[in-house]
């Protein structure tokens, strides 16, 4: 089965209609990347695929509807970074990261050893046992990002969605968080769904792009079959390469 199939998917929020049938198919370790203007509906597709809304339609996430997923299952197939996710005041890195095993923690609260040990581990991974104690919110955007993905990680999901995961971080630190994404999924066999709002960088990095206008999905395909004039201009009000900064 793919990672993900989501077929006819319906949401709608606030009383309005948000995404009109979106079909989707992703295979395990693939990379693929949404993208559109502003408004699409790509966050909402991310959260949908996420279980944080709720949809009409059908989401199956590794053959399971998603919807049978109990949220001790769920945490081990999914997990979603959104797009600057609040940072509680005073946390520090390791607390935060433990957040990600929250699902596993028993009633009383406790973190056991194991929990601890994924944490530390993934934390080492990143590159980030340094920064443990720290609180977060001292750390720079790049740092942060890593974190955000070290508590996604520390859920042991094999699903990674993420919400434009570099719109906050200049350049050189977007290809540092993307590169490591890149790494993260070859070795983990991750499956990757991102919504990127640079069209270079998307064409790039994912192995498929999905272009979401209005609600509809308008065009999957490679990157070069996905990044044309033609449906770029059509689809787009911007020009392609102007970063419109809001998101
Ligand atoms: P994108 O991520 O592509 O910029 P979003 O998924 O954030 O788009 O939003 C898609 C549309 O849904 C937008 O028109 C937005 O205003 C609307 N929307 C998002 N959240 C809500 C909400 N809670 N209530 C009503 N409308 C919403
Ligand atoms: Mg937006
Ligand atoms: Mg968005």
């Amino acid at each position: 089965a793919p990672a993900v199939e989501v077929t006819g998917l319906h949401v709608r929020l606030g009383g309005a209609a948000i995404l009109h049938g979106v079909d989707l198919s992703v295979h395990t370790g693939e990379w693929v990347a949404v993208i559109g203007p502003n408004g699409a509906g790509k966050s909402t597709l991310l959260r949908a695929v996420g279980g944080l809304l709720p949809y009409t339609g059908s989401v199956r996430l590794l053959g399971t509807p998603s919807d049978r997923l109990r949220r001790r299952d769920r945490a081990r197939v999914v997990a979603t970074v959104m797009q600057s996710p609040v940072v509680p005041a005073g946390m520090a890195v390791l607390e935060y990261v433990l957040l990600g095993r929250t699902p596993y923690i028993s009633p009383l609260g406790r973190e056991s050893g194991a929990d601890l040990d994924a944490a530390h581990a993934v934390l080492d991974q990143l590159d980030l046992a340094g920064f443990a104690g720290r609180p977060l919110a001292t750390l720079s955007g790049g740092e942060r990002q890593r974190v955000f993905l070290a508590r996604a990680l520390a859920q042991g999901a094999t699903l990674l969605l993420l919400d434009e995961p570099t719109s906050a971080l200049d350049i050189g630190h977007q290809q540092e968080v993307l590169e490591l994404v890149d790494h993260l999924r070859r070795e983990r066999q991750l499956t990757v769904i991102a919504t990127m709002h640079d069209l270079s960088i998307a064409g790039e990095y994912a192995d498929r792009l999905v272009l979401l206008a209005d609600g509809r999905v308008v065009a999957s395909g490679v990157p070069r079959e996905v990044l044309t004039e033609e449906l770029l201009a059509r689809h787009y009000r911007a020009r392609v390469r102007v970063i419109d900064g809001e998101n």
